[in-house]
């Protein structure tokens, strides 16, 4: 057997058999919690993998490309493997739930998007939730008991909607698209100001050397929960 085929197995054959709990687990711990957002991006990206049947090495053979960076985006990057690191994730800052799953190869892809009315019928299967949710995530404002109790009940839910269909949860379609190239590989430079190394095409000449954007003080886009940030761009 191939030296690398192994890397993914374990996920590859929980993505065939369907074991949604055991990739759960998987998610969880690189999550940090149990949410039914994870748990949605877990079940997106099974049916996106199981159905596009490509087994990969993280080489970018198969794409994901995503359209916000909250906890659904963390079970796509367990399940599909495609992640920020390995440029097989794509982010669109679109602000939407959503991801496309695509193969290089034949650019066949599947998009899920999370149903619109997700949030109202989580709340009316589980009654409890919907108040202490609003208090302790959207108002901030739970006490630590409030805090407490909302953790446990939300990762309880998480794990009670795995049995929820998918087509109940999520709208799929199939699709083919046109995929970015591959990622390039750049030259490194190293900044004149702080001795860093840096990806040729990111530095900029300051005083004559190249040098990092933060040393010469230039603006950067950021990622952050806002979604990408350009300072200095109204
Ligand atoms: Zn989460
Ligand atoms: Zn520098």
């Amino acid at each position: 057997m191939h030296e690398f085929a192994e890397a993914r197995g374990a996920m590859a054959a929980m993505i065939r058999s369907g074991d949604l709990a055991g990739l759960l687990r998987q998610a969880e711990g690189f999550h940090g919690h149990l949410c039914p957002m994870l748990l949605l991006g877990v079940k997106a990206g099974q049916y996106a993998m199981k159905r596009l049947d490509h087994h990969h090495h993280g080489m970018e053979e198969v794409v994901a490309l995503v359209e916000t960076n909250n906890c659904f985006t963390d079970g796509i990057q367990v399940v599909t493997g495609c992640t920020f690191g390995n440029n097989a994730l794509i982010f669109k800052d679109l602000g939407k739930t959503a991801v496309t799953i695509a193969r290089r190869d034949d650019g066949a892809a599947v998009r899920l998007t999370v149903r619109p009315d997700y949030r109202e019928q989580l709340f009316a299967r589980y009654p409890a939730v919907g108040p202490l949710f609003e208090k302790v995530v959207v108002q901030r404002a739970g006490t630590h008991e409030d805090i407490h109790r909302f953790q446990h009940l939300w990762a309880a839910v998480a794990r009670r909607e795995l049995e929820v269909p998918l087509e109940e949860q999520l709208l799929v379609a199939e699709l083919t698209i046109t995929l970015p190239p591959f990622a390039r590989i750049y030259d490194s430079v190293i900044c004149a100001a702080c001795g860093e190394s840096v990806m040729a095409p990111k530095a900029v000449t300051h005083e004559g050397r190249p040098t990092c954007r933060a040393c010469a003080g230039q603006n950067f886009a950021l990622l952050t929960g806002d979604g990408i940030i350009c300072p200095g761009e109204a």
